[in-house]
């Protein structure tokens, strides 16, 4: 895929934790991950988060802390703001998510000179 497609990917998972953030989303995990719905496939290749950790299913991202307070503390199946924790915790995913957004349009403008 495209730099410039995987940009858009990631894109909109921004915009997924944007709604979550605002209280109007929740976390559906693998089922409404952005990115995982092309690359999860049980083997996580190629997914731009996993290219940035260098770590596959999300390891060493926002999402575990995310996951294990969601799973702990709360114990829903749909994952949302529940208390301002979750807020913190969704706002450090969307951050990191715009980060990678951030560094994939740094390494196209690299790629562009080339
Ligand atoms: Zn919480």
């Amino acid at each position: 895929m495209k730099i410039i497609n995987k940009i858009r990917v990631m894109e909109s998972s921004v915009r997924k934790w944007d709604k979550i953030i605002a209280g109007k989303g929740s976390d559906g995990g693998v089922l409404d991950c952005p990115p995982c719905r092309i690359y999860y496939m049980l083997i996580c290749v190629g997914c731009p988060i996993a290219e940035y950790t260098g770590k596959k299913f999300c390891k060493g991202s926002p999402y575990v802390p995310w996951y294990w307070h969601q799973t702990e503390v709360h114990g829903h199946i749909r994952k949302k703001i529940y208390c301002p924790e979750c807020l913190k915790l969704a706002q450090d995913m969307r951050d990191f998510m715009a980060e990678i957004v951030e560094h994939m349009k740094e390494k196209e403008k690299k790629e562009q000179k080339v």
